[in-house]
């Protein structure tokens, strides 16, 4: 690239990989793929965005309020110490821009979301990985793995793709073991469908250098539109607002946000419909002598013998027209990850797997 050099880590890059989306020949094509609600969005999101279409020709607001306001009243949080972004991932760009640059250390869990490498080099940092112990995180394992250079740890809870979540007694004690200079992340994404959970609220309204961020993309329905939040100390807060772009988020994006997030019934039902699929799922799994793991998303990390039968299991379910997700790049090639769709589709992937299993 001649005399003109990028920034220091930015090459080493690998390019995110998404879950499929297509199985040529085919236009019925049942996406499980991607965490994605079986049920969509919910009506009140888009009917607030048709009608905020009438107002693309205005700028957006660039304070978020509307929608923090309503974060801060749905989960009762102070509306100041919330920052919005275009999807969780922008705020968790916000954070790892913000706070490391080259020299400095991005720790996260050995099966972390395969966006955390890709932050920690965008920011010039270095990734560093943390072993886990049986798919779990292991908080001493994290805590050993602190260094000087540590400067933020980046945590999904529920973890994807693992699908396994640790209690919030062993968070706070992370939280509390890390030194002071060292930003706890806890990446929410899958929060609605722990039962009883809470995303790490607690911590980042107590603690001094605990976030928590949370997305519109999984029980919202909304992947599409980019919308995610972020919920710490002020402080912190403030320093990730002066590198968010101050029109970051369109009118359609806030206008659809705000609904969603006052539509707590949507989260309920969605929830709970989650959690009896679920359910039914990985019993199926297990009877076919297929392992998982309990999961805590909306998804089942279902662990085959060795590659080669997660790839029969998976052709079998692309013959059906069923897509999941590979997870080989998070180190598991004997994996397939199979987002729980509502009771039909559930049934259809039980099915596929019960024939591909009896050979019939
Ligand atoms: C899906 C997911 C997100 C959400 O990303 P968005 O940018 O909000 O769409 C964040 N973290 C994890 C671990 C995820 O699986």
């Amino acid at each position: 690239m001649s005399q003109i050099t990028p920034q220091p880590g930015i090459l080493d890059i690998d390019l995110y990989v998404g879950g499929k989306s297509t199985l040529s020949g085919r236009d019925d094509v049942l996406k499980l793929s991607s965490n994605e609600n079986p049920l969509g969005a919910p009506a009140s999101a888009t009917n607030a965005l048709t009608e905020a279409a009438t107002g693309v020709h205005l700028y957006p607001s660039t304070d978020h309020a509307g929608l923090r306001a309503a974060i801060g009243d749905v989960w009762n949080l102070d509306p100041e110490r919330v920052i919005c972004g275009v999807g969780s991932d922008e705020v968790l760009q916000f954070v790892t821009q913000a706070f490391s640059g080259p020299g400095d250390e991005i720790l996260y869990p050995e099966h972390g979301f395969s966006m955390y490498p890709i932050l920690a080099k965008m920011a010039g940092a270095t990734p560093v990985i943390a072993p886990e112990t049986d798919r779990i995180v292991d908080v001493d394992a994290m805590l050993a793995a602190v260094t000087k250079q540590t400067r933020v740890v980046l945590l999904a809870n529920p973890a994807n793709p693992t699908g396994t979540m640790i209690s919030e007694s062993d968070l706070a004690r992370l939280a509390d073991g890390l030194p002071e200079y060292v930003i706890l992340v806890i990446d929410g994404a899958y929060t609605e469908y722990a039962d009883g959970y809470d995303g790490g609220a607690a911590l980042a309204r107590t603690r001094p250098n605990v976030l928590m961020t949370r997305t519109f993309s999984k029980i919202y329905g909304l992947g599409g539109l980019r919308i995610g939040w972020g919920y710490g100390p002020k402080d912190l807060i403030d320093v990730m607002t002066r590198i968010r772009q101050p029109f970051n988020l369109s009118v359609v994006q806030l206008a659809a946000a705000e609904a969603a997030v006052r539509d707590t019934q949507w989260v309920k039902d969605c929830a709970a419909l989650n959690a009896d699929q679920r359910a039914r799922l990985v019993g199926a799994l297990r009877q076919l002598g297929v392992f998982c793991d309990d999961p805590h998303g909306n998804f089942v990390l279902a662990r085959f013998a060795d590659s080669s039968e997660a790839d029969n299991a998976e052709a079998a379910l692309n013959a059906d027209g069923i897509l999941v997700r590979r997870v080989a790049g998070y180190g598991f090639p004997e994996a397939l990850r199979i987002t729980v769709g509502d009771a039909d589709q559930t049934g259809r992937v039980i099915d596929v797997l019960r024939q591909w299993r009896s050979g019939t």
